[in-house]
């Protein structure tokens, strides 16, 4: 019985994790390495694993860093189930057909650069590849355990993060040995605007924890919604436009629940409101299609809503046409467009267009990370490259924390004290010096504490057993 980190080990993208037991194998996401120059070579290398050897997959949540590399394990053979909560299964088609499609697109601009007569550069992986996966995926709800190979029985709890994301609980029995381990996914802030909060577990022979903002503290909920309407009414009586980067799942919801709530406080009928993206168009239909998975709050003002944010200036940018038509918008507009770390996608066009303006502003509402043009406004950089070309930076940058999916260090904390007594923790899904940040304060807590490296192994049978509930027995 073992456990094996492959990746998001000591970085924050690229989720991978493997069990081995009794001659089975179950992976833990399988998601793509995001940001930095090498990330395209590092998501071809072969897996650290024998592809034909897995028997099943467990999926924590629909982001790419989580689900973004299993076409290319199908692409490499895998044809098993792939398990996860059903919302998710619902997200996950929105953002491999998307990432199928960014893949085609960068074969093809790699091809470009190729020498004549050589052979075009592949995709990653196809819209086929896609396709396949999607037909693997097994959806299972919150709540209930299910035995998803002999000796294996697992059950999703809802993380908090994003609609559909989910904490795994897996008990795994080898020889009469039974050890229970707690994979925490990426976790959400508590008391955070439509979702639950994340699911407070008892106890666990071993936690699998992510550490994104181990060492950092967010404004606390009501502080945050304060400065962004504040930064609105900057942004107002600047006379220009916001530009929002936001993740097509999660944020980009958030935010138009927020304008909704706070449509005449803040004013909102002032602006123009554009939501640049079909994928965070998709995915804020299937948000609104699953209102049992929202808190009172949200299930109170959904009560007004009929599918969006019931926003009159809310202005759906579904065709390219449309997006770029944004670009002749000097003043008055809030653009929320992808991608999330400006690395790619429509919100580059609107940069290109607004960084240079003094009058503008742009709102960063999730993690950036290292290499992305994101994390170079957060570090405010005074020129960035955009398509190849310098851009001179002059708009006003705000990095809106406490609006994060993620919760901060006082929210990891408050999701591990719920363990008694304190289990052993593996911290994943944060860079290095976050995890040892975060490692600290746990072990401050009594908590044996490691920072995880690719390769790293944990023999689960040595372990003390410490787990009250065991659903199998
Ligand atoms: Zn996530």
């Amino acid at each position: 019985m073992e456990l094996e980190f492959f990746g998001a080990a000591g970085e924050v993208t690229g989720s991978c994790h493997i069990l081995r037991m009794g001659g089975r194998q179950l992976l833990l996401d399988c998601g793509m390495i995001q940001g930095g120059r090498d990330a395209p070579e590092r998501n071809r290398l072969p897996f650290p694993f024998a592809v034909a050897s897995i028997d099943a997959v467990v999926l924590s949540h629909a982001h790419i860093d989580h689900c973004g590399r299993l076409p290319l394990l199908v692409k490499r053979g895998y044809r098993g189930p792939i398990y996860t909560n059903g919302a998710c299964a619902e997200l996950v088609p929105i953002l491999l057909r998307d990432s199928a499609k960014l893949a085609l697109a960068d074969a093809e601009r790699a091809s470009r650069r190729l020498p004549p007569g050589a052979s075009m550069a592949t995709p990653l992986y196809d819209l086929a590849d896609v396709e396949t996966t999607l037909g693997l995926l097994r959806p299972i709800p919150y709540d209930l355990p299910r035995t998803l190979l002999p000796g294996i029985t697992v059950r999703v709890r809802d993380a908090g993060h994003i609609l559909g994301s989910s904490s795994v609980e897996l008990w795994a029995g080898e020889g009469g040995a039974t050890r229970k381990l707690v994979f925490s996914g990426d976790l959400g802030q508590y008391d955070t605007p439509i979702l639950h909060d994340p699911w407070r577990f008892e106890s666990a022979d071993v936690v699998l924890m992510e550490s994104t903002y181990g060492n950092r503290l967010h404004r606390g909920r009501a502080d945050t919604e304060r400065e962004l309407g504040d930064i609105l009414a900057q942004a107002a009586r600047d006379g220009g436009n916001v530009i929002v980067p936001a993740f097509a799942i999660g944020r980009s919801q958030e935010l138009l629940y927020l304008l909704a709530k706070h449509y005449a406080q803040w004013q909102v009928a002032r602006w123009k409101i554009f939501l640049d993206s079909p994928m965070a168009i998709a995915a804020s239909r299937i948000y609104w299609r699953n209102p049992d998975r929202f808190d009172e709050e949200a299930s109170r003002l959904r009560a007004g809503f009929r599918g969006l944010p019931a926003l009159p200036n809310l202005v759906l940018a579904e065709s390219a046409d449309d997006s770029r038509a944004i670009n002749n918008v000097r003043g008055g507009a809030i653009v929320i467009a992808g991608s999330g770390m400006a690395n790619g996608g429509r919100v580059l066009h609107h940069l290109r267009h607004n960084l240079p303006r003094p009058e503008c502003h742009v709102l960063i509402v999730g993690f950036q990370a290292p290499g992305t043009l994101g994390r170079q406004l957060v570090d405010g950089a005074p020129e960035v490259r955009i398509h190849g070309r310098p851009v001179r930076n002059a708009a006003k940058v705000h990095t809106l924390g406490g609006l994060s999916a993620h919760g901060d260090q006082g929210d990891l904390l408050r999701w591990y004290d719920s363990f008694t007594p304190r289990p052993p923790v593996y911290l994943v899904h944060g860079e290095v010096a976050s995890a040892e940040a975060l490692a600290g304060k746990l072990r401050e807590r009594g908590a044996v504490a490691t920072v995880t490296r690719p390769g790293l192994k944990v023999d689960l049978s040595a372990l003390e057993s410490l787990a009250r509930d065991n659903p199998s027995t």
